[in-house]
């Protein structure tokens, strides 16, 4: 009889977060496939736990799933993990696990730590759906395709972030979303920890030289209020210096700012003299 892939989530970043089955089914596998064997060797030797490791990462994904379904084939019961968090979410996981569907081959989720969820956790948003972007693409016209996307999205949205990119994301996003609140949540489950609820107009002083992990959480401004002229005029500026048509443009600052489209198109014209 064929043997399982147990995939198992690991700790974002405080070891004691790893559950009590995660480290069972790690001491009973066979082996553990990880994206980082020398990431994951610390984990281990923290654990006490002693197993053959393959590396598994985004290059190699769709080699190593097929040698690794033909050990599963033989019997072997095998983990992946990656190096943080739960696999398959902004990290490998998706192909192995297809291709073992495609086989099969039983996986058996072993749940824990994910940035996303533990960000979500104290954020205090009350909305009961979210939109999660994983990583915005790095530059070009797929980011700016992406940025669009999420301007449309009239609900709560999610965004993981490096810190060297932190500073040019927030400067895009408050383009997108004025001044929006935004849950900025850093270093999750570790020592500098930090969960800063302020504005996407405020949020770059906050973090001036960012280092460490960033989940970012952003609630759109959707309620009709008081229109700041001065600041849908920058907004829609932004937008139509992105390359968006006048037309886009106005619709989309009306929406972001509660005003009528004739109005946001007339600030439109008024720009472009
Ligand atoms: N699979 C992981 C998960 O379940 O969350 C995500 C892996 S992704 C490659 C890494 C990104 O997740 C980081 O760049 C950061 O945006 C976010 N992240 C991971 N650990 C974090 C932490 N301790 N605090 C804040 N963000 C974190």
């Amino acid at each position: 009889m064929a043997g399982t892939l147990y995939v198992v989530a690991t700790p974002i970043g405080n070891l004691e977060d790893i559950t009590l089955r995660a480290i069972r089914i790690l001491k009973e596998v066979d082996g553990i496939a990880a994206e980082d064997t020398r990431h994951t060797a610390q984990l281990l030797r923290h654990l006490q736990i002693h197993k053959p490791l393959l590396s598994l990462h985004e290059h190699n994904e769709n080699e190593r799933a097929q040698q690794l379904a033909e050990k599963l084939e033989q019997g072997e019961n095998w983990a992946f993990v990656s190096d943080a968090g739960t696999p398959g979410i902004c990290d490998p996981g998706a192909r192995l696990v297809q291709a073992l569907h495609q086989k099969q081959i039983c996986c058996v989720p072993v749940p824990g730590p994910s940035a996303l969820a533990t960000a979500i956790s104290v954020a205090g948003i009350t909305s009961s759906h979210f939109h999660f972007e994983g990583f915005l693409p790095v530059k070009g016209a797929e980011r700016r395709e992406r940025l669009q996307i999420l301007a449309q999205i009239g609900e709560p949205i999610i965004l993981y972030e490096a810190p060297h990119r932190l500073q040019k994301t927030l400067d895009e996003l408050y383009t997108i979303f004025a001044d929006a609140p935004i849950v900025v949540a850093r270093e999750l489950t570790k020592v500098y920890e930090q969960i800063c609820t302020t504005t996407l107009g405020q949020a770059k002083e906050q973090f001036p030289t960012p280092k460490g992990e960033f989940v970012l959480l952003i609630e759109p401004l959707m309620e009709k209020r008081a229109v700041d002229k001065e600041q849908a005029a920058l907004y829609l500026k932004a937008l139509m210096e992105q390359g968006i048509s006048h037309k886009q443009a106005a619709a989309q600052t009306a929406k972001q700012f509660g005003m009528r489209k004739n109005e946001a198109y007339a600030l439109a014209l008024k720009e472009e003299e």
